[in-house]
């Protein structure tokens, strides 16, 4: 019987804890959601290598999403035969991180050939395949061009929410209807902050109250204030009671 599963490569926020990452997620063992600072590094502490992956989804094009984009292209770049890998973001962004990335290598040095890696440019409200896995993104409230990526697997008809880094936008409640498993940032811990166009991220609360909106299985919350975890904890699940705290290397079967 095929699974879906969800494996949580790293937990924290922009500047993770020595033993951690930026929040990023192996689905269904083959598709890196998001690339932490060491992701190809952090991948092997979780069981993985690059060598697994077919696709690189990033969520957004903040530096702590694709710091280590460089690393997992150049480990991949080195595998004879060569395997292919696609690396799916936003449309605004993706083409030059993704061009960043292999100038930073600098291929020259390495042999012939450039990295043989597809780029596919997603805008909000697109539906596309990834592998196994029909997605629906839409548009995040962030500062730079962001998508909210809601995955449905073929196989099983399971569903995972990923928000990315976003603002409260109460309208990722309706992405998210009844997905069984979301994924959502709490940057801002216990501090609601008031609803405003200049907000970036949400607090606990808020990403609870989008999952009771949304009527999903679990919320596991993510890119938050480790120090806090107790308190925010307590706090997300007066509003959503099936609320988690991951921990780096965690694999949840959906
Ligand atoms: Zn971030
Ligand atoms: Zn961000």
């Amino acid at each position: 019987m095929p699974q879906t599963t969800l494996t949580f490569i790293g937990t924290d926020a922009c500047i993770p804890q020595s033993d951690n990452d930026t929040a990023s997620f192996m689905l269904n063992d083959h598709a890196l959601v998001d690339c932490g600072w060491n992701a190809a590094i952090t991948m092997g502490e979780c069981g993985y290598t690059p060598l697994d992956l077919d696709y690189v989804v990033l969520t957004h094009c903040h530096q702590d999403h694709y710091l280590g984009l460089a690393g997992v292209l150049f480990y991949v770049g080195l595998r004879e035969p060569q395997g292919r890998l696609t690396v799916v973001g936003p449309a605004e962004d993706i083409e030059r991180v993704v061009g960043c990335a292999n100038a930073y290598i600098g291929w020259e040095y390495v042999r012939s050939e450039q990295s043989d890696v597809e780029v596919m440019g997603v805008a909000p409200d697109e539906v596309i395949q990834i592998g196994e896995f029909t997605v629906k993104t839409a548009r995040t409230q962030h500062p730079v061009p962001g998508l909210a990526y809601r995955f449905e697997d073929n196989r099983t008809g399971k569903t995972i929410g990923i928000s990315g880094d976003t603002a409260y936008l109460p309208a990722l409640a309706e992405h998210f209807e009844g997905v069984d498993m979301l994924v959502y940032e709490a940057s801002y811990g216990l501090t609601d902050l008031e609803v405003t166009p200049n907000t970036d991220h949400c607090s606990a609360r808020q990403s609870a109250t989008i999952a009771r909106e949304a009527g999903v299985g679990r919320l596991y919350l993510v890119h938050s204030v480790p120090e806090a975890e107790a308190e925010i904890l307590a706090a997300a699940r007066e509003i959503f009671p099936e609320t988690y705290w991951p921990q780096p290397g965690q694999r949840v079967t959906v």
